[in-house]
């Protein structure tokens, strides 16, 4: 490579002044028109001039750039702006810029809640779910765009859905990626957008869905339907679905892990002498024996009638407690019988027995409200 400096016969220092009237000298005697044959020697001096001339060009030149005046290594600030984004990456000199974004993204996942009666919960079946959520909209198939019409590439990123931007630091010029404003970087632009979806490609719409309930299931618990999300733009593939239990009251039993609680009301009679009383069940009717002298709070046990287990064999329990009545208003005739009762029991002058353990139902209670 020659020195421009020693081609035009100028000093480092030389003012433009100098440098312009060099050349002229020099052009004039090697001008191709009037000394054939010196062709490369024309072409370096004018090569040399277009550098030094130019004092951007001129700078680098100095400070070790290129024999064109471009900026080299070592070549201020310009040269270590490429160092920094060679390491440090975000530039084009780094290599590679950011691909257009696809319109076609995969749905999101939904959450919804499922309200299932305790029989469902306790033995499995089928329940019905009403979900509102995004459908691909059928007019344009998910594209977003006006049936027929064409999505043309982008004009300001000519489909590269990102803009390059040049700005100066104080650590040199950076190039940074910038999504596209016009295309928000799909580098498409929908110019006719499907009047049924606005572009989205999605609309919402209504859909029952018809979900199998696993035998066990509890409150808050997920059941998670592959695919049955919402659909994902540009068409893309739904996401998925998944439901949360809510388990209903039931009217009669309540839910313990597997078993099932319930409470029955007796006459004081049959608590005395003992009986055979029927509870509906959800294996039908079954008989619940009472011991004679039964009392409020006594527990009978009906095995294997309670709630099927998640993914487990076997049932639960019901455990019915039982509460005594004692008869309300007395005609004349139950009142005599009562009283000859108490007479044989030796309790017409009856004594309570005080003591510090609370039985029954409505001691229990008054524990739970004092908060122990
Ligand atoms: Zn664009
Ligand atoms: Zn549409």
């Amino acid at each position: 490579m020659s020195d421009h400096y020693e081609t035009l016969g100028v000093s480092k220092d030389a003012s433009d002044a100098d440098i312009k009237k060099a050349y002229r000298r020099l052009a004039r005697k090697l001008h191709p028109d009037v000394s054939p044959g010196s062709e490369d020697e024309f072409k370096r001096v004018s090569l040399a001039y277009d550098v030094l001339s130019d004092p951007e060009k001129r700078r680098n030149y100095d400070m070790g750039g290129g024999e064109n005046g471009q900026a080299g290594p070592g070549a201020g600030f310009g040269g270590f702006s490429d160092l920094f984004e060679t390491f440090f990456g975000g530039g084009a000199s780094a290599g590679g810029r950011p691909q257009p974004a696809s319109r076609t993204r995969r749905g999101k996942d939904a959450l919804v809640a499922l309200r299932i009666d305790l029989a469902t919960a306790a033995f499995g079946g089928t329940a019905d779910v009403d979900i509102v959520t995004a459908h691909t909209c059928e007019t344009c198939s998910g594209s977003g765009a006006r049936p027929g019409t064409e999505v043309p590439t982008c004009s300001m990123c000519h489909g590269a859905g990102s803009v390059q931007q040049m700005t100066r630091t104080l650590l040199g010029q950076m190039v940074t990626n910038q999504t596209c404003p016009q295309c928000r970087g799909y580098g498409t632009v929908i110019e006719h957008p499907c009047v049924t979806c606005h572009g989205d490609g999605r609309v919402r719409a209504d859909e029952t869905i018809t979900v199998k309930v696993p035998a066990g299931v509890r409150d808050g618990n997920r059941i998670q339907l592959s695919g049955r999300g919402e659909a994902g733009p540009g068409g893309g593939p739904r996401g998925d679905l998944f439901l949360e239990v809510i388990v209903e009251e039931h009217p009669v039993f309540t839910r313990d892990g597997a078993d099932l609680r319930c409470t029955l009301a007796i006459p004081m009679t049959a608590a005395a002498l003992g009986a055979e009383i029927p509870l509906e069940t959800f294996d039908g009717e079954q008989i619940v024996e009472v011991r004679p002298g039964a009392q409020t709070g006594d527990v009978v046990r009906l095995r294997g009638l309670g709630a099927e287990q998640l993914r487990r064999e076997g049932r639960g329990d019901i455990f019915v407690t039982l509460t005594v009545e004692t008869p309300g208003a007395l005609t004349e005739e139950q009142r005599e019988l009562l009283e000859q009762l108490a007479q044989l029991r030796g309790e017409s002058a009856p004594s309570g027995r005080a003591g510090d353990r609370h039985t029954g139902p409505f001691s229990r209670l008054r524990e739970k409200f004092a908060g122990r």
